[in-house]
């Protein structure tokens, strides 16, 4: 394809597809099916010598790829958290294909880097964090907590690391809930700390870290001789969405000087209801804090908010500048590639500006309210039903749950017909439902999150839960 007429006229054709891919999305099986290298086995072993059409492209994408898909933008995924899009974020990422800029300077692309500031202060607002908070947007949450992590380790040893190496540092610790996401063992291995030095806090019945025990793993390293550096509180757990006790943590954290980070990647887009704002009570201890527009704010994968105090400790870990990236400018604005770990970075402030605009705050809340809503129903409609039982508190929007009939008392047997039970749903391509394990319970996990569910959906989600356990049950007996 090398002429504008062919793109003109394969774009309008792609248009089209995805406009029919939003409006028979339920059609498809949520979950794809496919068997392990069933995609592979039909893709040639080398390159194509000559290019080949267009016709031929899109026609092996329907037949190769597209069974090879899990549908995330069905609103019958209830499956992890979701990374939900919109059509505002389609059209703003189709544009950012089209410029193609590699936004690492101010000076490579101004718009962005200027867009990416005010969009940021937007969410800031949006969000009720606090005004002295600075944001970047990051690729994932995972990222921005290697940041967090970084920049915890480059200010409390004066730059050293990053200059010398770990050389006559002491050795560190950060800490985090048992129930911590598994992004904070892969940046304490990635920084360098070590995966025995990240120490893991007990949590309560709720799955929220206790904070006295906290106080004491950090009491029992300094006289161990170890450098408290960093604690990860989450906002929303994974498994259940459980909200550690901030305004605690962020007290303890202060009294031993220990930078506290926040993982708020799912449940931070609650806090543009000023109804869920309780989660950041104490959030002016906080030095760092992401959360993912990416999962529950309409804006598709990637785009990860990443806010921090010291800006000039973040930027004094990541920054330099080479003769070739040296420019007149580079003291008077920001050039975002000195924020975090990739050089070159895509223009997703542009997605996230139609979206915000497109909705408007108003037309956010609705949604995130609705889908509060549709859970507290799936909660109370387990509530009232012998045959289910609630494993943990519904602070948002996801509720996790098993089937529990009377006649099943041993543990073990649970687990089994909850997993069978999770593996027939899904087998149905009529929705998709995810699992965790809450104190050693096999645990379906419902996020209700999706940018265009509605309550049918959900109701009817409920029924086939229903059906099936019903249906598993005389299976197992
Ligand atoms: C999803 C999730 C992450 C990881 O997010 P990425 O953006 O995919 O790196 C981290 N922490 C929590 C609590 C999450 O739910």
């Amino acid at each position: 394809m090398e002429h504008a007429d062919e793109f003109r006229k394969y774009a309008h054709k792609l248009v089209d597809w995805i406009a029919d891919y939003f409006e028979n999305i339920e059609k498809y099986p949520v979950k794809s099916n496919i068997e392990p290298g069933d995609v592979f086995r039909q893709i040639p072993a080398s390159a194509p010598e000559e290019p080949e059409s267009t016709d031929e492209l899109l026609a092996d994408f329907e037949k190769i790829i597209l069974p090879g898909i899990t549908h995330w933008q069905s609103p019958n995924f209830y499956a992890y958290f979701p990374a939900n899009s919109s059509y505002p974020s389609v059209l703003g990422e189709m544009l950012t294909a089209a410029l193609g800029a590699q936004c690492m300077k101010w000076e490579t692309s101004p718009a962005a880097t200027e867009l990416e500031e005010a969009v940021m202060n937007w969410l800031r607002k949006m969000t009720g964090l606090p005004e002295y908070f600075t944001g970047v947007i990051q690729d994932s949450a995972s990222t921005a907590t290697l940041c967090a992590i970084l920049t915890a380790r480059e200010k409390f040893t004066s730059f050293h690391v990053n200059h010398d190496g770990f050389d006559r540092q002491p050795v560190m610790r950060v800490y985090c809930s048992t129930e911590a996401h598994s992004s904070v063992e892969k940046a304490v291995k990635i920084a360098g700390i070590g995966k025995t030095n990240l120490v893991k806090i007990p949590v309560d019945d709720a799955y929220r870290l206790i904070p006295e025990k906290l106080e004491e793993a950090i009491i029992n390293d300094i006289q161990s001789g170890y450098r408290p550096l960093c604690t990860v509180a989450a906002l929303g757990t994974t498994s259940s969405t459980a909200v550690d006790p901030l305004e605690e943590i962020g007290l303890i954290c202060s009294k031993y000087n220990i930078w506290l980070h926040v993982d708020a990647a799912f449940a931070g887009s609650a806090l543009i209801l000023p109804e869920c704002r309780w989660i950041i009570t104490g959030i002016e201890r906080v030095d760092s804090f992401v959360f993912n527009p990416h999962k529950w704010l309409f804006t598709n994968f990637d785009c990860s908010a990443y806010f921090v105090k010291d800006t000039e400790a973040l930027i004094n870990t990541f920054k330099l500048v080479p003769e070739y990236l040296k420019s007149q400018l580079h003291e008077h604005v920001n050039d975002f590639s000195n924020w975090g770990i990739q050089l070159g970075r895509r223009f997703r402030a542009l997605k996230l500006w139609f979206v915000i605009r497109a909705f408007g705050l108003n037309g956010m809340q609705k949604r995130l309210r609705e889908h509060i809503l549709f859970a507290g129903n799936v909660k109370k409609w387990i509530d009232q039903d012998q045959n289910f039982e609630i494993l943990a508190p519904v602070n948002f929007n996801l509720v996790c749950f098993r089937f529990h009939p009377e006649a099943i008392h041993d543990e073990e047997d649970l687990n089994r017909l909850n997993e069978n039970l999770l593996k027939e749903l899904n087998r149905t391509g009529k929705l998709y439902v995810s699992h965790t394990k809450l104190a050693g319970k096999y645990t379906l996990r419902m996020v209700i999150a999706q940018t265009y569910v509605k309550e049918q959906h959900v109701n009817d989600a409920w029924k086939i839960i229903c059906e099936k356990s019903e249906e598993v049950y005389q299976n197992f007996k």
